[in-house]
């Protein structure tokens, strides 16, 4: 029957089962259920000789159902289908196209031979949702490719290409055709005529000696020590490897069920599934639901600097066809510099070759006169961030682009209902917000104005989804969803800093939560001028009586700016860029406090911890309530991939939850009393605790 869940056919003694649970062949229980009758019939039946799985439709599968997240787990558990396969005594064979990844791939490494059509993605990417391989992955992968190479695939979850897991191992052969099937029924042939030779998975001698597969898993773990640290999930991995050269494999597979559920029930998981299901969901805004993106194929960028140069390597990444366009010959020349360092730069890394460089570098040019942008289908802005500039700018492509091309800027501040009411074409005006640097930062937020047509709106989606980006719907405000909320925990920092906690306690208390950096080495990194010019350019709209610090404007007036000039809230000997603690700073800091009158207090870590969270709490609730962002959700993305917020704990609103609002907004009703101009709590926080509801319950809405 055509619509069973596993399908069977036997031919010529081979049979082939067809995994088929659209959209991605999720093993879930029926289907798992349905495996193990199969093969074990199969066992039975002298007319089998041999076995090919396979896979209907878009891949062979993407591995565990989602949708039975949470829920009590049943028997069998993929783990147990991945042994009976490989326990069967008449070969299996394993034919992978579109994608094989987490469960699937186990699946196919209980299979004896794989064989996979061009274009699959191979992987166990269960670490990005907390867990380990729980199948038996952490056994079999080590045992087939060896201990490196398999920490490499299951620390990252990163996708591995047919060409890669033919060199690794992982396969045996590539399918010439699009559908392996027919290959794969072929080669069973084959295996039966020399013999119907069983080769199990866990009988593969790719640890060899166990001296140097220990010593790559001590080295991945050095590796993983800053990458990973906090996490949960990917120590364990280490260890199951490390069981995998030292113990039988039945006592390795009993050790990762335990790591397994280890995982399952760590507090950050619940973190890391919210995060993977917020990434999926703010791909969808009303305009991705009611229009079509208009097509694009050539892209025009302005401004070859920080951001133009960025983000012409992330269209060029997606094999856009890109047009820069600067002011003169020098400055085109300096943008086409800064481009081709990203590709010597993976030259000279050995990760791509010149040749390659030189073909992505065929479709892009450069000119200095707007005329280049005559047939370009979108173009992206990212000169000074000035409105005049900006505007005339915009001027010039309302007057030279053609009907229908989408005008994009990379502001990170300005109006853009105003650039767009400048020109004639408002309907064709969006805000897409790079985050530096633009070819390697995930997000970007689709910035909506006023008198945009959806469908442009839905383009900004689509092209994320080309430049593998995570995008966010935002509304206008200054500095949308990120920089809004990242300007007042900015705030708090200073408050903090002048009050008494050094600016290296309080990044120790943020990288301790889970940050990869702290506000003041971040800053040093970013460079301390970005936000000088924003407290500069907010500095006509301020309240006199609103407190302001003015220490970090103190370090801007010394050129203390970070790293770039060597010293910022930590100093750089040489070009080191793990700072040291700056006795300058501090007495720099202490005279501001004497000539203030404020006598400094301790704060410990938690209570650093607990004014950040309440000061970023209140603004992302501030940001819903004047409907900047969609959702909780897309807040806490935006802070996930574009501010370092720690996605094990699934973002601020998340967090906020696991925290209790109450308690989050009885620390604010507190500071209140000490600065209640900084400290308002939002309106949207107190309905939700008066209804005692949760930031999750608003994800729902949409
Ligand atoms: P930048 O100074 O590095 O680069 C600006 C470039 O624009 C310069 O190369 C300049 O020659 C060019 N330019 C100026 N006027 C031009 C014109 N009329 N025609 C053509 N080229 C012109 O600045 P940046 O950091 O790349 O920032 C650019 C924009 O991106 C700004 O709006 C900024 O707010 C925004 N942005 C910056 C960051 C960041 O982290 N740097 C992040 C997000 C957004």
């Amino acid at each position: 029957m055509m619509n069973e869940t596993l399908r069977q056919r036997l031919q010529d003694g081979v049979l082939v089962l067809t995994l088929n649970q659209p959209p991605v062949n999720a093993l879930g229980n029926t289907l798992r259920k349905a495996l193990v009758q199969a093969i074990e019939t199969a066992q039975a039946d002298p007319q089998v000789r041999a076995i090919v799985l396979h896979g209907a439709g878009r891949g062979f599968s993407a591995g565990a159902d989602i949708t039975e997240f949470g829920q009590p787990r049943e028997f069998p558990w993929v783990g147990d289908v991945c042994t009976i396969i490989e326990n069967c005594d008449k070969p299996v064979i394993a034919a992978l196209h579109g994608m094989a990844l987490g469960g699937g791939l186990e699946l196919a490494l209980g299979a004896h031979y794989r064989i996979a059509a061009r274009g699959t993605k191979l992987g166990l990417p269960e670490v990005q949702i907390g867990l380990i391989p729980g199948g038996g992955g952490t056994q079999r992968l080590p045992r087939l490719i060896g201990a490196a190479a398999a920490l490499d695939l299951m620390l990252s979850g990163r996708h591995a290409s047919v060409d890669e897991a033919k060199r690794m191992g992982l396969i045996d052969r590539i399918a010439t055709q699009d559908d392996p099937l027919e290959e794969a029924c072929t080669w069973a042939s084959e295996i039966l005529a020399q013999g119907g030779i069983v080769r199990r998975t866990r009988d593969a001698q790719a640890l060899g000696d166990s001296a140097p597969s220990l010593a790559a898993v001590e080295a991945a773990r050095a590796g993983n020590a800053r990458k990973a640290r906090g996490l949960f999930a990917p120590f364990q991995i280490l260890d199951a490897v490390k069981d995998a050269i030292e113990q039988p494999f039945e006592a390795g597979i009993q050790a990762e069920r335990a790591r397994f559920l280890q995982c399952v029930d760590s507090p950050q998981r619940a973190g890391l599934v919210h995060a993977f299901f917020a990434e999926r969901r703010v791909r969808k805004a009303p305009e991705t639901e009611s229009s079509q993106p208009r097509p694009v194929a050539t892209v025009g960028v302005i401004g070859g600097g920080t951001m133009g140069s960025g983000i012409a390597v992330a269209l060029l990444d997606a094999g856009l066809q890109v047009i820069m366009v600067e002011r003169d010959d020098a400055s085109l020349q300096a943008g086409r510099q800064r481009v081709e360092k990203v590709y010597d730069r993976l030259i000279a890394n050995g990760r791509m070759e010149v040749a390659r460089k030189e073909a992505v570098l065929q479709r892009f040019t450069g000119a200095t006169s707007y005329d280049a942008f005559a047939q370009a289908d979108l173009v992206i802005e990212a000169v000074f961030e000035d409105m005049d500039v900006k505007k005339a700018v915009f001027g010039e492509l309302d007057r030279i682009c053609k009907p229908g091309a989408i005008l994009a800027t990379n502001t990170s501040y300005l109006d853009i209902d105003a650039i767009a009411a400048s020109i004639s074409r408002p309907q064709d005006v969006i805000g897409l917000h790079f985050f530096s640097p633009a070819n390697i930062m995930k997000l970007l937020e689709i910035v909506v104005p006023a008198k945009v047509s959806a469908d442009v709106v839905a383009t900004g989606f689509a092209l994320a989804d080309k430049l593998r980006k995570v995008p966010v719907r935002a509304g206008i405000c200054d500095g949308f969803i990120g920089n809004r909320i990242l300007y007042v925990y900015r705030e708090v920092a200073s408050h903090m800093m002048e009050d008494g906690a050094s600016p290296y306690e309080i990044d120790q208390a943020l990288e301790e939560f889970g940050y990869a950096m702290g506000p003041f080495r971040t800053n040093d990194l970013t460079g301390g001028d970005i936000g000088y010019a924003t407290r500069k350019r907010k500095a006509a709209t301020r309240d006199p009586n609103a407190r302001y610090v003015r220490i970090a404007d103190q370090l801007c007036e010394r050129n203390w700016l970070g790293q770039k000039t060597g010293r910022g809230w930590y100093r750089y000997p040489e070009g080191s860029r793990s700072g040291q603690h700056d006795p300058e700073v501090l007495a720099l800091i202490d005279a501001e406090r004497a000539e203030r009158g404020i006598q400094p207090r301790t704060f410990s870590s938690e209570d650093i911890l607990r004014r950040y969270m309440a000061a970023v709490i209140n603004e992302s609730a501030n940001v819903l309530h004047d409907k900047i962002a969609l959702r909780p959700l897309d807040i806490d993305v935006t802070l996930v991939h574009g501010y370092g917020f720690p996605r094990w704990r699934g973002g601020p609103m998340h967090y906020a939850d696991t925290v209790g609002l109450d308690k989050v907004l009885a620390d604010i009703r507190s500071f209140e009393k000490e600065d209640p101009l900084f400290w308002k709590p939002s309106p949207l926080l107190v309905e939700l605790v008066e209804r005692q509801a949760s930031f999750a319950s608003l994800n729902q809405l949409i």
